[in-house]
């Protein structure tokens, strides 16, 4: 788990320093369907732990249950971040001349006014 996480930071700060590349975009989305996954994993897990305590009648669970809850929470966290940066980068363009940040719906970029609704 810890290995994914630091797989999905090291991704996410690359993902900085060059976002708005197409490249990037599937990037993110890979690592968006990774987190959910492990997601699904953890509920997963939570799920068999319900399974277990209501089958041994065990009391000495709560513990996991609450590792599983925080790790979904984190997982979460990271989720969200991811898609808001997919979001980031798919809704901006980069202009080819001047690397000036613009909106995806701008027809022209706001710093050197190259036509932007033409496909570079
Ligand atoms: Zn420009």
């Amino acid at each position: 788990m810890e290995r994914i996480m630091s797989e999905i930071k090291s991704a996410a700060d690359k993902v900085a320093k060059k976002s708005g590349e197409l490249v990037e975009l599937s990037k993110i989305k890979l690592n968006i369907l990774s987190t959910k996954s492990s997601i699904e994993e953890q509920y997963k897990k939570l799920g068999q732990l319900v399974y277990t305590s209501q089958k041994n009648d065990s009391d000495d669970i709560s513990v996991k249950f609450e590792e599983i809850i925080a790790k979904i929470d984190r997982l979460q966290d990271k989720l969200a971040e991811l898609e808001e940066m997919a979001a980031q980068v798919s809704n901006k363009v980069i202009c080819p001349n001047c690397k000036k940040v613009n909106s995806a719906d701008a027809e022209f970029c706001s710093r050197c006014g190259l036509d932007l609704s033409v496909e570079q």
